[in-house]
This record gives C-alpha cells, structure tokens and sequence, in this order.
C-alpha cells in the first residue's frame, strides 16, 4: 500500500472539548450536562467526541438519525444515546435493536413505539412554542402519553441565543409539562439555554456548538475556547508584480509586488466563497490575509509578510467562530458542519 498524506488538516483539542463541557455541566448546577453529537459531531467526529468527553464523565448523548445511533456502536461503558428525529416506520428494526432511546415527536411516533411493544423507556420531546418537532402542549396534557415509560422529557427553545419573551413563555410552559407529567428527568437547555441561567437547566442540559468552541450568547465571552483549526498546505508560492490579478473574475488587484501562497483549500471543502474579501491564515505568527475568490480547491493568501514560507508548508486558516461567522455571514454552525472530509482530522 503506497501512504497517500491527507491533503488537509482539522487540528481538534480535546482538552479544550473537555473544558468547554467543564463549564457548561458547572453553569447548570446540580443538572447533569449532555452533548449533541448530531451530524457527525458538528463535524468534528461523532465518535471521537463522544470518546472524550465520556472520559470525563458526560453520559447522555443526542443523535439526529438511526444511522448516526448505528454507527456509534458499541457504546462506551455507561453512555447512553438517543436519537431525536424519533421513529418513523423504517426505523422500528434499528429502534428496536440498538441501546439507544427514540425521542418521541408525534402522537404518531408514540402510537408506533407503543405498538412495537419495546417496553425500555422512551424519550419525548414537547414543542412549548418552536413548532418544530415534538408533540402540542395540549396533545402531551391530554392523555397521549399515558402510561408511557419516559426517560427524558424534552422541549427545546427557540430564541436562547436573543433576549426575547419567548424565553420565559417556553421555561415556564416547560415548569407546567414538569408537573403534569411523569418522567424521569426533564431537559430543556440547549447551549444558549445553559446560557440564560440555571433556571433553565431541570435535570439534563444539551449543549452542542458551544462545546465546539461557538459562543450563544455574549454572556459567555471568553469562557470557551476555540476547538477546531483547520489547515491548508501551500501548494505553489508565486510573485505578482503591482498591477497583476489574482484568480477568477480578477477580483484582486495587486496594489505592489507581491508574494502569493495558493493553497488546497476551496467551497468543496466547505470553505465557502463568502470568506473572500475578509478571510486570512496565519504562519509563523505572520498574518495572510485571503486574496481574490475561493475556488473549489483553491484558495489564495497574501504571503508578501510571510518571510521564509515554503511551498508544502501549512496555512494554519482563520476560524474563530465568532467573528469567522459575523465576518462571512454564515452561522457557527454552518462554519463546522460544512467542513469536508478532505480534512484528516487530527486530535491532539
Ligand atoms: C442540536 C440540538 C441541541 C444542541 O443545540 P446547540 O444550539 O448546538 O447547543 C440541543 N437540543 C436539540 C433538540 C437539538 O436539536
């Protein structure tokens, strides 16, 4: 077998991971705290993430589908999953043969899962004013759930990350489910939530961009820590005289002689064209600052402050959530979930 180097980097820090969960799980008090791992763990590796932050004692995770549940297998020791997109028809065989809960949305859902016969304890999830998923308020207080198995009963706020009134409707018709409603434990936060105090907490957080280095809520600046940094490789380090352009439609003019690093990163690798204009790296402590468009493969840096850089090297790329996401427009989520899997990603 010839070793082919992976073209592109993700450098993720656990420890960072850990220390991000560390202050969610402390800012709900005596709540337990969760991690949504949905998506292939906002794209950092579900199951690496998982492996992490179980070592330090998280022990309720949330998937979106069966499929993600399925490729978690086997789970580490005292963890348990669930799945909140719930069960459809074709989902009964996994349901019924994975650990791992459903997260109940529908009256149809509850009627499915109860025909199954599964009798392990289910989670359920009410919508207390998103109209996403979950089961009406009415629907839950009105006999739907009778008799159920709950493990979890969930709602999930709209507007955590604005100050908004819904917060305070949704908490509060969350309190009244609480009562009216048997369950095991009751879980409504999810990162911004955990942000708007502990009121919010009940017994089970669910944190997911924020454990990923994303802030969701100003409240919380600077107490997490940036987990995810990707890097490119400096394929060609070219001179432009002043006047040239660079790449397509010659948006970027050289206003000097310059010294331009192309790199192997483009939008197919989830760095998308919104970045140019704003966007940079850094080597070497110096700045690059992104020059022209993004192409599919190949995006390219201002290296004129770059002394000794050299083609192979590698462009540590820009990506602080925050400011990443004002800059380009794209939300922190779309920032991490986006990124492709051209990227070898490194866990250190
Ligand atoms: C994705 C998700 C979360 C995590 O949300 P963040 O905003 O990333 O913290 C929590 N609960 C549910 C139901 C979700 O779908």
């Amino acid at each position: 077998m010839i070793d082919i180097a992976p073209p592109l980097r993700l450098r993720l820090d656990a420890g960072a991971l850990v220390a991000n969960w560390r202050w969610l799980a402390a800012q709900g008090g005596s709540a337990a705290c969760g991690a949504a791992i949905k998506a292939n763990g906002y794209g950092l590796g579900a199951r690496e993430v998982m492996h992490h932050l179980a070592a330090a004692g998280c022990r309720d995770f949330f998937v979106a589908s069966w499929a993600e549940a399925a490729a978690l297998m086997p789970l580490p020791a005292g963890v348990a999953l669930s799945v909140l997109h719930g069960v459809g028809e074709a989902d009964m065989v996994a349901a019924r043969t994975l650990p791992v809960r459903p997260v109940l949305n529908s009256v149809e859902q509850v009627a499915r899962w109860r025909a199954g016969g599964d009798a392990r304890p289910c989670d359920v999830m009410v919508d207390t004013g998103m109209s996403r998923l979950g089961l009406r308020v009415e629907e839950a207080l009105g006999g739907a759930l009778d008799g159920l198995v709950i493990e979890t009963l969930l709602s999930h706020l709209a507007s955590a990350d604005e100050d908004s009134a819904q917060n305070a409707q949704q908490l509060a018709a969350f309190g009244a489910l609480r009562e009216a409603i048997p369950a095991r434990r009751y879980s409504l936060a999810n990162s911004a939530g955990i942000c708007l105090g502990a009121d919010y907490a009940f017994d089970l957080t669910r944190p997911g961009i924020a454990l990923y280095g994303g802030l969701p809520r100003a409240d919380a600046a600077g107490q997490l820590r940036q987990v995810v940094f990707p890097e490119a490789r400096v394929l060609q380090l070219r001179d432009v005289r002043a006047g040239e352009t660079v790449g397509y439609g010659a948006s970027w003019t050289a206003a000097a002689d310059s010294r331009i690093a192309v790199t192997n990163l483009g939008y197919a690798d989830g760095y998308l064209r919104c970045h140019a204009g704003h966007g940079g790296a850094t080597w070497n402590g110096a700045a690059l600052p992104l020059i022209g468009r993004v192409s599919m493969d190949l995006t390219a840096f201002d290296a004129s402050g770059a002394g000794t850089l050299g083609e192979g090297d590698w462009l540590a790329i820009d990506y602080d959530l925050p400011t990443t996401a004002t800059a380009s427009g794209l939300s922190q989520y779309e920032l991490l979930t986006g990124l492709g899997d051209r990227f070898e990603r490194r866990w250190g």
